[in-house]
């Protein structure tokens, strides 16, 4: 995209006086950026070894102590906990779940893949029980999610995806249309059908991140910052598994990596879960006379049905958060640092906000920023604790990753104890997949995907009614990613 091509693109957005660009999130901009825990002294041994402190991580840190006080806990973090994806996501707590049913079903029946499904929405309750019994205060609020369709291929596809997830765990009450008369105003305009599902509740990422890491620490784990591991080691006969840092090596019976997007940086894990961004702007705080118009009294966390879609939520202090894909893959998994997002990403999410919600287009912009969410090569999800090597993983969440990561945690409890329980019988435990092509073959076919994908949106947005079904584009993309 050309200088003046961007130039022009940006130029009707109104920008904020305070806009800031990256600066890792809204979320952390709102909080503060935390003081730094200190690094890893020196080598050392503990009985667990957390890579990663995003709720991955802190979760199993939390359970595993919770369950064994006893238990000699580190985590390891290279910048500060919740600098990743968990410090920078759309706050849909959802027990949306992603990767293919028929996948995990094939290896473990369709009973066990509904029981991973009706496992994610009590673990929305879980994770809401957690903060309140730790004191975690992170603007939580259970509204529900609301989908809407805003073109007939879109409804179509609504109430084709309803009926497919009612065969695979949700009740008609887990998910249904909602009537013309619901009378739970959300004015998106242009919906021409919306959906709801109560099991989704709107969070502050970084509130919930920044909450976790301090209950974990206060029940005798130890974070240690500025720690980047460089490798991870399996057991080698009688040498023990170990994590290779920059301070010294650590030395556990169990190594847990919670990396996801950023598992591709570690030695040996280039091809594992392509990095994939995401990318999110929020407003100034939207006026009450605008409220008035659009409501959202429930707070529901609200998505559309594009191919490319996007996911918004109204935040405690009445702005409007949207995300989206936007540059969905750089090439050779290369990651932004601090979150700075391209111009045409930011124009594209702005477009989408007032297409939603024209009332909106003259309230200024006041944050963008990005982040990477781990994509494994099946786009399913996985959790694991192999007993020879002594590393363990979770991850993969592809975009889901707020509350499966918390039923990750439960689970990666119960596999370190060696307990043999209903969580370590679902369906995603020890599910392993190749690794993605190599470059340039990995960029060239993200390229394609999405660009299949946006290119199935336009096609459906211009569709007469009549004719409105699933673009074949979207197809395409589909069976090349391979989902
Ligand atoms: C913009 C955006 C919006 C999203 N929106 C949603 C949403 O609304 N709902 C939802 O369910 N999911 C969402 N997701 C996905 C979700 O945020 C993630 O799946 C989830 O946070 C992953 O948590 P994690 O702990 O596994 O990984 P992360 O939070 O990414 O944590 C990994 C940690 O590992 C650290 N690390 C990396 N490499 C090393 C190393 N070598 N040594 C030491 N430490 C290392 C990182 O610094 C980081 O802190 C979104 C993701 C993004 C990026």
């Amino acid at each position: 995209m050309g200088l003046f091509t961007t130039a022009a693109q940006m130029r009707p957005i109104p920008r904020s006086t305070r806009f800031v660009n990256g600066a890792v999130s809204f979320w952390f901009r709102e909080i503060g950026l935390p003081e730094r825990r200190d690094p890893l002294p020196g080598s050392a041994d503990y009985d667990v070894c957390v890579v990663g402190a995003g709720y991955t991580g802190l979760w199993t840190a939390y359970y595993l102590k919770k369950a064994r006080p006893d238990l000699r806990v580190v985590v390891l973090e290279r910048e500060f906990a919740g600098f990743g994806a968990s410090g920078r996501n759309g706050g849909w707590l959802s027990a949306e779940f992603a990767g293919s049913r028929e996948r995990y079903a094939e290896s473990h029946g369709k009973g066990a893949m509904i029981a991973l499904q009706r496992a994610m929405m009590s673990t929305v309750d879980e994770v809401i029980s957690v903060a309140e019994t730790e004191g975690i205060d992170a603007d939580i609020v259970k509204g529900g999610m609301r989908l809407v369709a805003t073109n007939a291929a879109q409804r179509e596809r609504m109430v084709e995806d309803i009926e497919y997830l009612q065969e695979w765990g949700y009740w008609p009450d887990d998910i249904h249309l909602l009537p013309d008369d619901h009378g739970s105003p959300l004015a998106v305009h242009e919906a021409v059908a919306s959906a709801y599902s109560p099991h989704a509740a709107r969070v502050q990422p970084a509130k919930l991140v920044t909450g976790l890491a301090r209950a974990v620490e206060a029940l005798g784990v130890t974070i240690f910052e500025g720690t980047a591991v460089e490798e991870i080691r399996p057991r080698q006969g009688a040498a023990r598994p170990a994590v290779v840092t920059e301070h010294g090596t650590v030395y556990a019976d169990h190594i847990v990596r919670a990396t996801e997007g950023f598992t591709s940086t570690l030695r040996g894990q280039r091809r594992e879960w392509l990095p994939m961004n995401s990318s999110m702007i929020v407003t100034e705080p939207i006026p009450a006379e605008v409220w008035d118009k659009i409501g959202w009294e429930g707070r529901e966390v609200l998505g559309d049905t594009a191919h490319a879609y996007v996911y918004a939520q109204r935040t405690a202090d009445d702005r409007i958060a949207i995300g989206g894909r936007g540059v969905p893959y750089r090439f050779g998994s290369a990651q932004d640092k601090d979150g700075v997002t391209q111009p045409q990403t930011i124009a594209e999410l702005w477009r989408a906000l007032t297409r939603m919600f024209p009332d909106v287009a003259d309230v200024p912009v006041e944050h963008a920023w990005s982040g990477v969410l781990g994509v494994p090569r099946d786009w399913c999800p996985s959790v694991h604790m192999d007993t020879g090597s002594g590393i363990g993983w979770a991850g993969g969440y592809v975009g889901s990753g707020v509350a499966t990561s918390n039923l990750a945690g439960r689970t990666l409890r119960d596999l370190v104890l060696g307990r043999d329980t209903e969580l370590t019988r679902l369906p995603w435990v020890g599910h392993q997949v190749r690794g993605w092509e190599p470059e340039p073959l990995r960029w060239v076919g993200t390229q394609v995907i999405y660009g299949l994908y946006r290119s199935a949106d336009r096609r459906e947005s211009k569709t007469p009614e009549e004719k409105a079904h699933t673009s074949r584009l979207a197809g395409l993309a589909t069976r090349i990613a391979g989902r």
